[in-house]
């Protein structure tokens, strides 16, 4: 198996896990109305965890990955679902952020989102990486106030 497999299998079972204690995203339908369309945000789930669910640590290691983890992440999204820490719960901007990068993981697939991702990630650090680039100009938008615009619709615009 490929790094890239044993993650995308590793991401599998780790929302597989936690199918009983995640929530729809259709709660957010009027608060997101026209950024995300209600059939998108049914299919989309998020979790809150005490810890952030994380591979084990030696593979992290044997891979150079052990930052990217380490991160004090407030939300970590896994294809359809994210993660998020007790609190980070009531923030919407990062609900919305946490979106764009469910949008992302439809548009390229798991495998090609996690190369991808991997690939900016070491190319241009994570400030600067385009996916979160995209993220976080997406969130500031909508705490803006607009223009609204259809976040998967854009992303499914992309190569
Ligand atoms: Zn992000």
């Amino acid at each position: 198996m490929t790094m890239i497999e044993i993650i995308s299998e590793w991401i599998r079972l780790t929302n597989q896990q936690f199918v009983p204690q995640r929530k729809p995203c259709t709660e957010f339908k009027e608060l997101f109305a026209g950024y995300f369309p209600e059939e998108f945000l049914a299919t989309s789930y998020y979790v809150i965890v005490p810890q952030m669910p994380v591979p084990a640590y030696q593979f992290l290691e044997q891979h150079g990955l052990t930052d990217l983890f380490n991160r004090d992440l407030a939300g970590l999204t896994l294809n359809d679902t994210y993660y998020l820490i007790p609190g980070a719960e009531d923030n919407l901007r990062i609900h919305f952020h946490e979106l764009v990068h469910v949008a992302q993981w439809q548009h390229w697939g798991v495998e090609d989102f996690v190369s991808r991702y991997l690939e900016e990630l070491t190319n241009y650090g994570y400030d600067k990486m385009p996916l979160e680039r995209m993220a976080y100009d997406l969130d500031a938008l909508y705490v803006a106030g607009g223009p609204v615009v259809d976040v998967p619709r854009i992303i499914q615009a992309l190569k």
